[in-house]
């Protein structure tokens, strides 16, 4: 099999994996090639348009293990490949001379056992950073049950690392990954957060240290010593001297780590999903927690008959996730067993606010800044600008307005001097009825009730007259509180357009 064929079915084999922001790298380039801190728009392999920055592969999708939610499971019948670790670096350096990527994200299927891919993967981070001098943005996965010391050593020398969950209970991996249980999952989990914890607290990684030798090569300006491996690890038995010396980056895994997890492959509900991403962001001081609407590609009795991937549902995960990690909301605020599903009409912050309307309305000129996040159409910076303002004028609709609030969504949960918005209205129907995206679409457009389409066709969204297509855009950095969708008229061009939530 040639380079290209293979890179056509790593490539596509690694397109589910939606882990692979490049943000927060901070490695610069000392006489080397690339610059992770720089990273950006670049390309990818995939179609789905969810990774661009990073050339996004599999090391391997020859899979002993048979989740069965999974396209590179065992008794899938697809075309197989491996790379070698040559073919890689060279694919790396190669697309990284030619400016088609900033960096790497290298996933795989586990090759004949855990610690035999782990180990083939670190040989080619390794070589990448002390052959090559590259010092590009690397995303690795770690491979559960793999040996602890080639997940350490690894984590010497990339950016981020991530583990991925995919099944959001124990009872969905009992039954669609049987191969992997929850404990191989987050041991590893476990080991990166204790690592990154240990050497951000240590000295040389404080000051800053040097990235390379006289030689170019990445230097131990920060070894794993006997301080810095996790003691409480079960397995954590080998000497940890033997990776002292050894010639690591000065970082380990600097960018942090993340996960993924699956939605709606699993009768899993929003609020055991958003529960289980803020525990493993207290426990493990994930960067991240990536959500990926599940892709119904392979039929079997045990995964759930839909015909379309939940991305509305996932864009709702997101935008809730951004609530816990930024607006001090908590899982169970958001939802409680009697509401275990965001409604995929509202954005998680107004179908709180709607539930909690004994709260406001807030004056504005008074209320604490926790409470103003709480306002829907009121943002992180906008209520930073309130309180700013307000310390040298009071405050009425206008100046909001000049500040950028959307006061047709605030507008039902504020007071101004104690006057109220021209639209207010604390009728829960009437304020839910004026929040829900379908009274946000652009003038003349009707919405359809329910699940939004990938591949929406124009009659049934009603978005456009002229546009074929209509892809939904679920940022995962997405800050802002819109959802915004590309429209593909027939000539070709792709619109980028926003509803307002
Ligand atoms: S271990 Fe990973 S690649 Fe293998 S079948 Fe499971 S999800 Fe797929």
């Amino acid at each position: 099999m040639d380079l290209l064929e293979k890179l056509g079915i790593l490539a596509d084999a690694a397109k589910y994996d939606v882990s692979c922001s490049s943000s927060g790298g901070t490695r610069n380039n000392n006489k080397g090639v690339g610059n992770s801190f720089a990273a950006g728009i670049c390309h990818t392999w995939a179609d789905d348009g969810r990774c661009v920055s990073l050339l996004k592969i599999l090391l391997s999708n020859e899979c002993i293990y048979d989740c069965v939610y999974c396209v590179n499971r065992a008794s899938n019948d697809i075309p197989r490949a491996s790379f070698t670790a040559d073919e890689i670096i060279d694919l790396t350096m190669n697309f990284y001379r030619r400016n088609y990527i900033e960096g790497l994200f290298l996933s795989s299927a586990v090759l004949k056992n855990p610690s035999h891919t782990m180990e083939l993967m670190l040989e080619i981070v390794r070589r990448l950073r002390n052959e090559q001098a590259f010092f590009g943005y690397i995303h690795l996965k770690a491979i559960p049950g793999a040996d602890q010391r080639l997940i350490h050593e690894a984590g010497m020398y990339v950016d981020r690392m991530s583990v991925n969950i995919e099944l959001p209970s124990d009872k969905g991996l009992e039954v669609l990954a049987p191969q992997k249980p929850v404990k191989a999952l987050l041991k590893p989990m476990q080991q990166i957060s204790q690592g990154i914890a240990e050497h951000k607290e240590h000295p040389a990684f404080k000051r800053g240290g040097s990235g390379t030798n006289s030689a170019g090569l990445f230097t131990p300006s920060v070894q794993s010593d006997s301080s810095s491996f996790p003691e409480s690890l079960p397995d954590a038995d080998f000497s940890r001297r033997e990776l002292a010396g050894r010639n690591s980056g000065k970082y380990f895994v600097p960018a942090g780590q993340s996960t993924q997890l699956i939605v709606g492959a699993t009768p899993d509900r929003d609020l055991s999903i958003l529960k289980l991403s803020e525990a493993l962001y207290g426990k493990f001081s994930l960067k991240r927690v990536y959500y990926s609407a599940y892709v119904p590609t392979l039929s079997d009795p045990r995964l759930p008959a839909i015909i379309k991937p939940p991305l509305l549902r996932e864009h709702r995960l997101y935008q809730a996730d951004w609530l816990l990690r930024f607006y001090g909301f908590e899982a169970d605020e958001l939802l409680s067993k009697t509401n275990p599903d965001f409604d995929p009409q509202l954005d998680p912050k107004a179908f709180w606010a709607l539930r909690n309307l004994h709260l406001f309305p807030l004056e504005v000129n008074k209320a604490e800044y926790e409470m103003l996040l709480r306002v829907p159409g009121i943002g992180v910076k906008s209520a930073q600008r309130i309180v700013a303002a307000r310390r040298v004028n009071k405050l009425n609709f206008d100046n909001l307005k000049k500040m950028g609030i959307v006061l047709k969504r605030a507008g039902h949960f504020i007071t101004c001097q104690g006057k109220t918005y021209e639209s207010f209205s604390q009728n829960e129907h009437i304020v839910k009825e004026a929040l829900t995206s379908a009274k946000l679409l652009p003038q003349g457009k009707k919405a359809v009730p329910g699940q939004m389409s990938l591949f929406s066709t124009l009659n049934e969204t009603g978005l456009g007259e002229n546009m074929s297509d209509l892809y939904l855009f679920s940022s995962p950095e997405n800050t802002k509180e819109w959802l915004s969708y590309y429209t593909q008229p027939q000539d070709g061009r792709l619109l980028l357009s926003d509803i307002h939530l």
